[in-house]
C-alpha cells in the first residue's frame, strides 16, 4: 500500500518537468505561464492530499514563478533567475522522490497467529516521546497499532530512523510549554519529511507559541486534554484520504488513433482509463472495471454510441454513470437527439485535450460525491446496508467456479447495555471503533459495510475459509482488547461474528442467511467468539 498515490503526483511532476524545460529551450511568455499553472496544479494536488510540507514548498517555487512572470518583455528570463527556479524545481523533486513510500512493506514482528498472507496494510508513524511521556505515548502507540498503524519509537532530540518516509510523525514534549531547543530538532524532522504531517501533542490554548510550532513546521497542534481521540481520528482521516482511489474512466471507441489521444490526455491528468473497442464487450468490462464515466463513441460498428447508453440507462446500476460523448459528429440536431436519449455531455473531434480533461474530472467529482451521499453510512464512512448487499452480489456474481468467497456477519455484545449505561454518543464511538478497525485491517478489495446499526457484513475474496475465519478471529480478539474513551475512563466492548463459504453456498442471500444463522450460534455458546455455518 502506499501513502502517496504516486502516479498522479508523478503525472503532474512529468508536466512541470516537460513545460519548463520546454521555457528553458524556447524561452516564450506562454510556455512560462503554463509552467505556472503547473505548478499551481501541482501544489493544490498536495493541498487536497493534505501535505503541507510539499505545499510550503510548491508555494515557495510558485512565487519565484510568480514574481518573475511580468509580461511578454520580460521573456526569455535572466540566465541567473532561470538557474534560481531550476534550484528550486530541483529541491522540490527531491523532496518527492524521499518521501516516495516502499513498494512493498511488512510489519516487523509477525505475531505466531497471523495468517499466513499479508493481511495489515502498514502505515508507519514515528512516536517522538520525552521519556517522562512514556507511559502516555506507549498506551497512545498500543492503540494506533490496534488500527493497522506501525510504530517506530525514536528519541526525543535523537538521529532520526533511516529509510522511507512516515505517514505521520508524533510529538510527545515532556512539558505543556514548547523550548527553544525544541524547534530547531522539529525543523530537522520537518526537512527530512516533507511530505508527513506532523502533530505536536499536549500544548495550551494559547496562541503564540502554537504559531511558533507551526512555523518550526508542525501541522497540527493538539490540546493537551484532548489527546488520544483527536490523534486518531486525524490520523484515520489521512489514512482516508490518502487511499482515494483514482478516477477510472472507460473509452468505447473503435479508432486505435483516438484511444490513443484520449488515453494520453487522461493519463496526464492523473486519470486511469481503460479502452474498448467493440462495444459488445461493455456490459463484462463495467462490471470488472467499475468506471467513473464512459467517454463515448458515436460510430462504431455493429451498434452506435446512443444505442449503447440507451441499453446502460435501462440497467438500475448505469442509471447515473456519467456518459460523455466524444464524436466528429457537429450536426446539433443529433447532438441533442443523443443528450435526449441518456448522455450527460457532447463533445467534439478533434477534442481540445483542457476541455475533455475538465469536463472529466467535474463530472467524475460530482459522481462520486453522489456515490458517497448515497452509498456510504454517515457514521462510519463505510458502505451502507443498500450498498453492501449490491457488493456483494457482484462479488459473488464474479467469483470463478474454483474462487473462493466468505461472508462474514458481526455483531456487538450486549450493545443496548453499553448504551444505557453510558449514553447513545459512547455507542456511537464504540461503533466507529470498530469500524475503523475492520478498515484498517482489511484489504481495500474487501467488502465492509455497516449492514444495521451495531451489524456489518464483511466479504473476504482470494482467501480459504480458514483463512478467513483466522482474520476474523483476529480482529474479534483485538477489538475485545480495544479500550473504548468515555468520560469515566474506558470500557471494552466485544463482537460476535458468524461466517460462510463459497462454494458451499453460491448466492448473495444464502451467504448472508447462513452468516446469520451462525452469528446467532455464536451467541447462543455465550458471545465473544466466531462460528462457522455448518452444512444442512
Ligand atoms: P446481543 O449481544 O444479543 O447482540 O445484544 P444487543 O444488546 O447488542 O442487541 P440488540 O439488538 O437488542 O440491541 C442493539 C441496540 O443497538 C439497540 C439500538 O438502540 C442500538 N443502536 C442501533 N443503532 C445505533 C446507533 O447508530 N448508535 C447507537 N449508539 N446505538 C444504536
Ligand atoms: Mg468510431
Ligand atoms: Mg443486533
Ligand atoms: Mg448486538
Amino acid at each position: 500500500m502506499t501513502n502517496l498515490p504516486l502516479s498522479s503526483v508523478e503525472d503532474r511532476l512529468y508536466i512541470l518537468r516537460t513545460r519548463w524545460e520546454h521555457y528553458v529551450a524556447d524561452g516564450r511568455f506562454e510556455q512560462f505561464i503554463e509552467f505556472a499553472v503547473a505548478v499551481n496544479s501541482l501544489a493544490e494536488h498536495f493541498n487536497r492530499l493534505r501535505l503541507p510540507g510539499l505545499v510550503r514548498l510548491c508555494e515557495g517555487l510558485e512565487n519565484a514563478v510568480l514574481a518573475r512572470l511580468g509580461d511578454q518583455s520580460k521573456h526569455p528570463v535572466s540566465e541567473a533567475d532561470i538557474l534560481a527556479l531550476q534550484r528550486q524545481i530541483d529541491t522540490l523533486l527531491g523532496s518527492v522522490t524521499t518521501s516516495r513510500p516502499p513498494v512493498v512493506e511488512r510489519r516487523a514482528e509477525e505475531p505466531a497467529t497471523t495468517p499466513d498472507i499479508d493481511w495489515i496494510k502498514p502505515r508507519s508513524v514515528w512516536l517522538i516521546a520525552a521519556p517522562e511521556k512514556h507511559e502516555m505515548s506507549d498506551a497512545l502507540a498500543r492503540q494506533l497499532q490496534f488500527f493497522g498503524f506501525s510504530i517506530c519509537h525514536t528519541p526525543w532530540g535523537g538521529a532520526l530512523p533511516q529509510g522511507d518516509m512516515p505517514l505521520a510523525v508524533l510529538f510527545v514534549p515532556a512539558g505543556n510549554e514548547a523550548q527553544p531547543e525544541e524547534f530547531s530538532f522539529i525543523a530537522a524532522v520537518r526537512e527530512a519529511c516533507p511530505a508527513s504531517q506532523l502533530f505536536y501533542l499536549g500544548v495550551q490554548s494559547v496562541i503564540d507559541p502554537i504559531v511558533a510550532l507551526m512555523h518550526a513546521g508542525i501541522d497540527v497542534t493538539i490540546l493537551a486534554e484532548e489527546q488520544s481521540a483527536t490523534v486518531l481520528n486525524r490520523m484515520l482521516d489521512l489514512v482516508q484520504i490518502n487511499e482515494q482511489e483514482k478516477y477510472r474512466v472507460l473509452v468505447v471507441e473503435d479508432s486505435r488513433v483516438a484511444v490513443a489521444l484520449i488515453q494520453r490526455t487522461l493519463a496526464e491528468h492523473g486519470i486511469d482509463s481503460h479502452a474498448i473497442n467493440d462495444p459488445g464487450t461493455l456490459l463484462e468490462v463495467l462490471e470488472s472495471y467499475r468506471p467513473d464515466l464512459i467517454l463515448m463513441d458515436m460510430y462504431m460498428p455493429r451498434f452506435n454510441g446512443v444505442e449503447a447508453t440507451r441499453v446502460l440507462r435501462q440497467m438500475a446500476d448505469y442509471q447515473s454513470l456519467p456518459i460523455v460523448y466524444l464524436s466528429g459528429e457537429s450536426d446539433v440536431g443529433m447532438q441533442v437527439e443523443a443528450l435526449r436519449l441518456g448522455g450527460d455531455q457532447f463533445l467534439i473531434k478533434p477534442f481540445n485535450p483542457v476541455l475533455l480533461a475538465a469536463v472529466v474530472k467535474t463530472k467524475i467529482e460530482r459522481f462520486r460525491e453522489t456515490m458517497r451521499s448515497t452509498r456510504l453510512d454517515g457514521l462510519t464512512g463505510l458502505l451502507n446496508h443498500t450498498a453492501a448487499k449490491a457488493r456483494l452480489q457482484t462479488m459473488v456474481a464474479q467469483t470463478a467456479e474454483h474462487g473462493t468467497l466468505t461472508v462474514a456477519m458481526i455483531d456487538i455484545d450486549h450493545f443496548k447495555s453499553i448504551n444505557d449505561t453510558y449514553g447513545h454518543p459512547v455507542g456511537d464511538q464504540v461503533i466507529r471503533g470498530l469500524a475503523w478497525l475492520l478498515k484498517g485491517r482489511l484489504r481495500s478489495s474487501d467488502l465492509i459495510g455497516r449492514y444495521g446499526g451495531e451489524e456489518f457484513l464483511i466479504g473476504l475474496s482470494d482467501v480459504t475459509p480458514e483463512q478467513a475465519r483466522r482474520v476474523i478471529d483476529r480482529i474479534r480478539s483485538d477489538f475485545a482488547a480495544l479500550p473504548h474513551a468515555h468520560p469515566g475512563g474506558a470500557l471494552y466492548a466485544s463482537f460476535s461474528s458468524g461466517i460462510a463459504s463459497f462454494p458451499m453456498l453460491d448466492t448473495a442471500a444464502s451467504l448472508t442467511e447462513a452468516a446469520d444463522g451462525a452469528l446467532l450460534q455464536a451467541k447462543r455458546l455465550g458471545r465473544n467468539r466466531v462460528e462457522r455455518a455448518v452444512p444442512q
